[in-house]
């Protein structure tokens, strides 16, 4: 069986004590009301809240009781030196970082982040030990011309094809139709189990049928507690990245708890 994976994505939301706030809330609300402990959830907070995210994300007592994971947004493609503003694998990597989100269709969309740049990301947390949350996705017009399998198969072939098997063997995927996120549009449970279904044969053409019956491919895109049921019960769909619903302790929790029991 699969990993059943839920991340959060807070993108650039919360103040310090908002972050505080959610992170407590999270923490003691999944220890007493997550339903299956086999679910693995992520929390991506920005950078300035890694550290309070990790403290908390765990029982004070009993470290080896952890309610939830803390991952980031994005990584440089450098290993480090001249790069203002940038934030390295190592540097995550020395704050206990295990998850980073790469090619999210913001980045892609507003800084320009090729498959190039994604392929040199994750070759820089595959080195230091942080699992990439590789997002691919259509835009909407791309999807009126019938091309989203040419430019998912494009994002998977110059980002992530060029990957030894182990590499790639430790890859997260998350399928984002850009048309969804943050719209209120969710894919059905039938669009989005076609693209995963076809992702995990793109995946079993490159690197075998193992390799595709084990990686995690999530959905994301305006998932919220009413659709993910639906999502997580499709035989591809592993789980969900999630943004706006992440933001909001009932909702995320109600995400978590959607899987069939
Ligand atoms: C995202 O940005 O990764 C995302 C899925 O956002 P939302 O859930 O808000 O659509």
């Amino acid at each position: 069986m699969r990993r059943k994976i839920v991340a959060g994505n807070w993108k650039m939301n919360k103040t310090f004590q908002e972050a505080e706030d959610l992170l407590d809330e999270l923490a003691g609300r999944l220890n007493e009301e997550q339903e299956d402990q086999d679910v693995e959830v992520i929390v991506c907070p920005p950078y300035l809240y890694v550290e309070m995210a990790h403290d908390l994300c765990s029982d004070e007592d009993d470290a080896t009781q952890v309610y939830y994971s803390v991952g980031v947004q994005d990584v440089s493609e450098h290993d480090k030196g001249a790069h203002t503003g940038e934030v390295s694998a190592a540097m995550l990597s020395s704050m206990d970082v295990e998850y980073c989100i790469v090619g999210h269709s913001e980045r892609r969309r507003y800084f320009g982040e090729t498959d190039a740049q994604v392929a040199r990301k994750v070759e820089q947390l595959l080195q230091n030990e942080i699992t990439p949350i590789v997002c691919c996705g259509e835009q909407a017009e791309d999807r009126e011309a019938g091309k989203q399998f040419e430019v998912i198969g494009r994002q998977l072939k110059e980002g992530l094809f060029n990957l030894k098997p182990l590499d790639f063997s430790r890859l997260i995927i998350a399928y984002e139709p850009v048309w969804a996120i943050g719209t209120g549009k969710t894919a059905t449970p039938e669009q989005a189990q076609e693209i995963h279904a076809w992702i995990r044969n793109q995946i079993q053409e490159q690197y075998g049928k193992e390799i595709a019956r084990v990686i995690p491919i999530l959905y994301g895109g305006s998932c919220n507690a009413k659709t993910a049921k639906d999502l997580f019960a499709q035989p591809d769909i592993d789980g969900g990245l999630i943004g706006g619903a992440s933001l909001n302790a009932d909702d995320f929790i109600a995400i978590v708890n959607s899987f069939d029991k």
